[in-house]
């Protein structure tokens, strides 16, 4: 059993005192979500309060990014995923499409990023997903593969347990425009034959699959209700604790 994964992007949201209060009254409204985990990932400067004061909660950390680099070093401006560990983080996104996009991240760079994550011992979130040209032209499951396979080279099978993959459709990412469930569930199946070929199909079977593009609480359950959705990867939804609550109780 695939256990479901929700996660609060919060992007470049939030003061240090926002981001508390915000966990503060997130942490009771998702306090019996024994059904997934719930995660969230503030700004960097917020992450080891907001870690400490979800300390013994059922609400893990991530950060949104991490540096290329494993080891500490002359890396102005970088945050190693190791130090996102040693501040309380459980988890680290990699690859977000606004990253690609807006700070020409490539599949390399991103590669790098995943491998560093694991080598923090960190729960990898590697994000894919196709721009609205791209699934115009057909070519969705090409772009996607592409992203896999390079963000996924020299993966170890011990690895394949701290990876989930974050399928985000950049047309839907903070557009309102949702993937149906039934497009959405499509790809998710994609993906997961991707891994059946590429390592076996228990890791298949295994891998956790999140869907992220304006997931709402009023799409989640439409969402969640497809075989191969394990969850969400929430950005302007995940914003306010009663909605993003509300997103993980979905059932
Ligand atoms: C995201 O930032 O990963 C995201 C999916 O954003 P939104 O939910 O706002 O579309």
């Amino acid at each position: 059993m695939r256990k479901p994964v929700i996660a609060g992007n919060w992007k470049m949201y939030k003061t240090l005192g926002e981001a508390v209060d915000t966990v503060l009254a997130l942490k009771p409204l998702v306090a019996n979500a024994n059904h997934c985990e719930v995660v969230v990932a503030p700004v960097f400067t917020a992450l080891k309060v907001v870690a400490d004061r979800l300390e013994g909660s059922n609400i893990g950390v991530a950060g949104q990014n991490c540096s290329t680099e494993v080891e500490e070093g002359a890396h102005t401006g970088e945050v190693a995923a190791f130090m996102l560990r040693d501040v309380g983080a459980r988890y680290v996104i990699v690859g977000h499409s606004e990253r690609r996009q807006h700070y020409f991240e490539t599949d390399t760079m991103v590669n790098k990023k995943c491998h560093a994550g694991f080598a923090a011992d960190l729960n990898v979130i590697l994000c894919v997903g196709e721009s609205l040209a791209q699934r115009d032209r057909g070519v969705a499951e090409q772009v996607v593969n592409g992203q896999l396979s390079g963000g996924l080279n020299g993966l170890t099978a011990s690895d394949l347990d701290r990876i989930i993959i974050a399928y985000e459709p950049v047309w839907a990412i903070g557009t309102g425009r949702t993937a149906t469930p039934e497009q959405a569930q499509e790809m998710h199946a994609f993906i997961r034959r991707v891994f059946a070929d590429r390592y076996s199909d228990q890791a298949a079977s295994n891998l956790r699959i999140i869907y992220g593009g304006s997931v709402k609480p009023d799409n989640i359950a439409g969402l969640m209700s497809q075989t191969d959705i394990d969850g969400a990867l929430v950005g302007g939804a995940s914003l306010q604790a009663e909605s993003f609550a509300k997103i993980v109780n979905y059932k």
